[in-house]
């Protein structure tokens, strides 16, 4: 490297005009002892361009940290933090420039989350996991909407068990609810007295276009479908969709079941007609549950199968406390 003043040195992104000078001794010396080649006088009269002698990458150190500390290799730290970003199941993207100790990764779901260094050496040694909020929010929303509710937002008392939810379905009551209850549906809303998993419900096949120019059937379970089609699912009010069938269920509670049951045999009975979330998580606040539209007239027909057995289920328990009664009305004096 010759010295003259019209000399550049590219280094980390930045380009340091190389200053004349001699490169003394003590400082070639030093450099050597602590894994690094000095290059060159860059920049001002105090500082050096150093080569790492693991990575070949070039920084810019003053001297006198040259002289009395162990400079660190930012690209040798980097590659660390890469790789313990590997071991921990994520990517690492770039340095948190407003806070030394954080970074930003790109979490295994895709979001890019920002997270101290030390967690993720404690995730690569599985000590913890990285929660990604995005879709933690969206696995509570789903929650909520499943039990006709919507997730209005944290609980402004603090207690990390309870949200803020909606009764979209129903009344529109906002109320204080553990979140373990939104997700077992055993609360009773305090605007209407509706609970869910005692009250009537439907289970309801839905058709949803794709941005792929394909058609997708989402089969689940709700209070009101009609709602839930028009105002709960879609992320744009211009989604094209429409609700196919709705079969009446004696409970919430009763609806979940047939519905988990019927999701079971669909996924063993047409694993490949399952849409990928991908496909479908930008337009609907769901993340399973939706079909291939060839799978309609087979799913419709399974519908049409456990709406029979609901109707002679509901006239057996009609005849059951008919019979009942009378055999009480016999019974009285
Ligand atoms: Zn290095
Ligand atoms: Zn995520
Ligand atoms: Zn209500």
């Amino acid at each position: 490297m010759t010295q003259t003043n019209k000399t550049v040195l590219q280094i980390r992104g930045e380009n340091h005009i190389v200053q004349p000078g001699q490169i003394h001794k003590r400082w070639s010396d030093a450099a050597e002892s602590k894994g690094y080649r000095v290059v060159a006088r860059v920049r001002d009269k105090n500082s050096l361009a150093l080569e790492c002698k693991t990575c070949g990458g070039l920084h810019v150190s003053r001297y006198y940290v040259l002289l009395n500390f162990q400079p660190g290799c930012p690209h040798c730290i980097e590659a660390r933090w890469r790789e313990t970003a590997k071991d921990a199941g994520v990517e690492f993207l770039r340095r948190d420039p407003k806070h030394r100790h954080y970074a930003f990764y790109r979490a295994e779901c895709g979001h890019e989350i920002r997270r101290q260094f030390t967690f993720i050496e404690r995730m690569a040694r599985a000590e913890v996991e990285a929660r990604c909020e995005i879709c933690h929010h969206a696995r509570e929303q789903e929650e909520a909407i499943q039990k006709g509710w919507e997730l209005i937002g944290r609980d402004p008392k603090g207690d990390a068990q309870c949200r803020i939810y909606r009764h979209a379905e129903g009344c529109g009551t906002e109320a204080r609810i553990f979140r373990n209850n939104m997700q077992t549906g055993r609360f009773t809303c305090p605007g209407c007295g509706e609970n869910w998993s005692t009250g009537p419900s439907y289970l309801y096949a839905m058709k949803f276009a794709l941005e792929t120019g394909t058609e997708a059937v989402k089969v689940g379970f709700s209070r009101n479908p009609e709602s839930r089609l028009k105002y709960q699912l879609h992320r744009n009010p211009d989604l094209p969709r429409e609700l196919l069938l709705k079969v009446p269920m004696r409970s919430g509670r009763h609806a979940q079941r047939v519905e988990k049951r019927l999701h079971k045999w669909l996924a063993t009975e047409f694993p490949d007609d399952l849409v990928p979330p991908e496909e479908f998580t930008d337009l609907l606040k769901v993340k399973s549950e939706l079909y291939r539209a060839g799978l309609e007239a087979t799913i419709l027909r399974q519908m049409h199968r456990l709406q029979r057995k609901e109707r002679r289920a509901a006239e057996r328990s009609r005849i059951r406390s008919r019979s009942r009664s009378k055999r009480m009305r016999r019974a009285r004096p």
